[in-house]
């Protein structure tokens, strides 16, 4: 399927490089910036083929073709020393290996082997080989909130347990389903290591476990990346992540529990109609989770792109404009299509480098499409700390994500204010003279 997608992609970029009304402009630079012609690059690039353009994959490969094909359509030049559009980052990808990770069930001399990733999953980073044993504790939902009259832990001493909670889907109208409570939620698995439990099995809701069994469906896992030429970088120091978290189909569940299939419905049932369920260690069994680790490298590509400016003497400073390509690709069998994030802003370039064709700034300008945002910043990193012409001549930058976030007439403003005296007066000037839009600096907040 994946070979075939694949070619149907190069096909459908082979027909549109060719289709020169969308590689010239019409007009002024200003009028060369058209709806339609966004709207064509985004349907492409956040369609299901696409596979959510995950950090690496061969989708967003073709993206980044896609994107140094058009720019150099438009014109531009390649900036990086070999000549080539890509900026091409090794990346370390390490993940839970199938083949070395299972979770056990012992009960006497008995055992249940549950294989992952079909019978449970890994949802949070593991970069570290290792193993849990522990006895079992079932807390219900796992949340600890007194305020709002929910207290599924206690006095439960969790000390040294395997704590199994249940994660349904929470109906409105649900005691939890307030701001409160979704986020006692979202916040419980936090609480329940930090009072002294060695791992946290989640339970996954009935209508997963159905997507599960009707499409076969497997867990994601969540793979690690970190460029294999070490950045010099405080904040982006290489990290290592042990196992602490697992998701549980219901038959493992079950197998751990120590229960039926319709028990735990009920208990589903039960929380679902907001009352708690009883909670207690269970006896008589222990979990070991064995968590092997694979580890491989693969390339992914920041595109860059220059608009040489017109300014004899200025052209030899930069004004940086970037976007990230790249998404979060399939989760739990599901596209995630990335059309505002950043299919949007990633696109907005494009339309972008076509104007300043028409009409050059007198600083140069490059254009760079960051690989690796979701995945913690690493394509900006990269590119920063290798950046192919000397940082001390950009003279700006300007990044873009999720332009279609807000109200068609307005954009938040991060970060203007920050760095420069002067930078933020200036895209104000620039926002009054020529189109007006409301900024919004709400997420202007140090933390
Ligand atoms: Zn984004």
């Amino acid at each position: 399927m994946r070979n075939s997608h694949t070619l149907s992609i190069l096909s459908l970029l082979v027909l549109l490089a060719g289709c020169s009304r969308y590689l010239t402009g019409n007009g002024s630079a200003v009028e060369s910036i058209t709806t339609e012609e966004l709207k064509l690059h985004l349907s492409f690039l956040a369609a299901d083929e696409f596979a959510g353009r995950d950090t690496p994959s061969p989708e967003l490969k073709i993206t980044s073709r896609y994107l140094a094909t058009m720019v150099e359509g438009y014109g531009l030049q390649p900036l990086m020393p070999d000549g080539s559009w890509y900026q091409t980052i090794s990346l370390d990808v390490t993940e839970a290996d199938p083949a070395a990770t299972r979770l056990i069930v012992h009960e006497g001399s008995r055992q249940q082997e549950f294989r992952f990733a079909s019978d449970f999953g890994i949802p949070g980073r593991v970069t570290e080989a290792g193993q849990i044993t522990g006895e079992v504790f079932f807390a219900g939902l796992g949340v600890s909130a007194p305020d709002l009259e929910w207290d599924d832990i206690g006095s439960a001493d969790l000390e040294g347990k395997v704590v199994v909670i249940l994660d349904p889907v929470i109906p409105e109208g649900h005691p939890l389903a307030t701001t409160e409570g979704r986020r006692a939620i979202r916040n419980r698995s936090g609480s329940i290591m930090r009072a002294g439990a060695i791992a946290v099995l989640t339970v996954i809701s009935e209508e997963r476990e159905a997507s599960h069994q009707e499409q076969g469906e497997q867990f994601t896992s969540s793979r690690y990346l970190y460029p294999t030429e070490e950045l010099n970088s405080a904040y982006y120091a290489r990290r290592t992540y042990s196992f602490s978290r697992a998701e549980l189909r219901h038959a493992t569940a079950t197998a751990v529990l120590g229960i039926t299939g319709s028990e735990l419905d009920g208990m589903f049932t039960q929380v679902g109609e907001g009352e708690q369920v009883a909670t207690s260690a269970i006896g008589g069994r222990t979990v070991e989770v064995s968590v092997g680790i694979s580890s491989r490298v693969e390339e992914s590509y920041n595109v860059v792109a220059m608009v040489e400016g017109s300014h004899p003497d200025l052209k030899d400073e930069y004004v940086v404009l970037s976007s990230h390509h790249d998404h979060l690709g399939i989760r739990n069998g599901q596209v995630l299509n990335g059309a505002d994030d950043n299919g949007s802003g990633t696109v907005a370039m494009l339309e972008i480098a076509q104007a300043l064709m028409i009409t050059r700034p007198k600083r140069s300008t490059i254009l760079v499409w960051h690989t690796g945002e979701e995945r913690g910043l690493i394509g900006s990193q990269y590119f920063v700390q290798r950046c192919p012409v000397e940082v001390s001549r950009i003279t700006a930058e300007l990044n873009m994500d999720m332009l279609c976030r807000n109200d068609p007439d307005s954009l938040y403003v991060i970060g203007s204010n920050k760095l420069s005296s002067e930078f933020d007066a200036i895209i104000n000037q620039v926002n009054e003279r020529h189109v007006g839009f409301g900024l919004d600096y709400r997420y202007e907040l140090p933390q």
